[in-house]
């Protein structure tokens, strides 16, 4: 693991994910001092008083000065304004990192703000999460042996990178790099697809006019599949419309196999449906033993 040291570290956004960020590097004592910025003062007051920073600062230019390493963890639609008020008052040398569950809009939103990228700037994605949100849900374990990706630009610097990676290394996290299309594809594919089939599902049957009903009689297995249908809209509008390309060739696959689906039920072709069903069943035996 590289040496690391946090004079100052800046975090953009404390809710779950950057509260959880800043309790995991305070415990692993790489870190000297956290400031937190945010839009709501209560919201900050709070994670002051859980210990997550030790400060907080409402004027977000203000906050980032003279911090070696800032994070901004707001939601996605959130980053381009985020960056357009940061960028003329970063240090020098400050190393800028982001959370976001997209990494396209991410890119994008930074070229934007700061008219060509930033050599210091290194994207992230925990993909680490639950379905709560807000500073109260952090805990500083949420890293540990998860994985993080990270997206460097073209330009990204080599020791900015090292230090990113360093920090979610103190976490406990298993920190793999990956580039920003490739995250962005995979990402549709393994969370952001899942969301929506639990979102639907959920509403669908909640639009039923015997919906009570039918919540009432819902056993363990729809608890469990349905779980990520509590995160928030507002993070999840975000990463639909940041992540669109990917999301729609997913969810267009997805449709069509579920269309497949529809027909061998209608047909009572038995060979279809178990056939689907166990080659299903091995690849998640095979997932889940791994
Ligand atoms: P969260 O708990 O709601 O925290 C987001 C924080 O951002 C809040 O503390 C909020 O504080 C601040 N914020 C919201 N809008 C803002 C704005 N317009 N300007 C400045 N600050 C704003 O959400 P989260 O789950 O931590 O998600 C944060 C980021 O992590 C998102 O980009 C998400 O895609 C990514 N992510 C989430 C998960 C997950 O499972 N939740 C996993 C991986 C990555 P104020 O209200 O005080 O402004």
């Amino acid at each position: 693991m590289a040496e690391l040291l946090i004079k100052r570290l800046c975090i953009v956004g404390v809710g779950l994910i950057g509260g959880s960020l800043a309790r995991a590097l305070r415990e692993a004592g790489v870190v000297t001092e956290i400031i937190g910025t945010g839009r709501n003062i209560e919201n900050l007051k709070k994670a002051v008083a859980l210990g997550v920073i030790d400060s907080y600062e409402e004027d977000l230019a203000r906050a980032v000065k003279g911090a070696d390493v800032v994070v901004v963890a707001v939601p996605l639609g959130a980053m381009e304004a985020v960056f357009k008020t940061i960028a003329p008052h970063l240090d020098e040398h400050a190393i800028l990192t982001d959370v976001g569950s997209a990494k396209g809009s991410v890119v994008k939103a930074a070229e934007n703000a700061f008219g060509s990228l930033p050599v210091n700037l290194v994207p992230g994605h925990p993909i680490a999460g639950t379905e709560q949100s807000g500073v109260e849900a952090s805990f500083a374990e949420l890293y540990n042996e998860r994985r993080i990706i990270i997206t460097p630009t073209s330009v990204s610097d080599a020791q900015a990178i090292a230090r990113v990676r360093a920090m979610w290394e103190a976490c406990g996290a298993e920190v793999v790099e990956m580039n920003v299309e490739h995250h962005d594809e995979v990402l549709a594919a393994t969370s952001h697809l899942p969301h929506m089939l639990a979102y639907t599902l959920v509403d669908t049957l909640a639009r039923m006019d015997d919906s009570q009903e039918i919540f009432d009689y819902a056993a363990g297995g729809f608890r469990d599949f349905t779980r990520i249908a509590s995160s928030d809209p507002q993070m999840w509008n975000d990463i639909c419309l940041a992540n669109h390309d990917a999301l729609v060739v997913m969810l267009e696959r997805f449709s069509a196999d579920l269309k497949d689906l529809s027909n061998a039920v209608q047909r009572n072709d038995g060979d279809y449906l178990k056939e689907m069903f166990t080659r299903a069943k091995q690849a998640r035996d095979a997932f889940c033993n791994k």
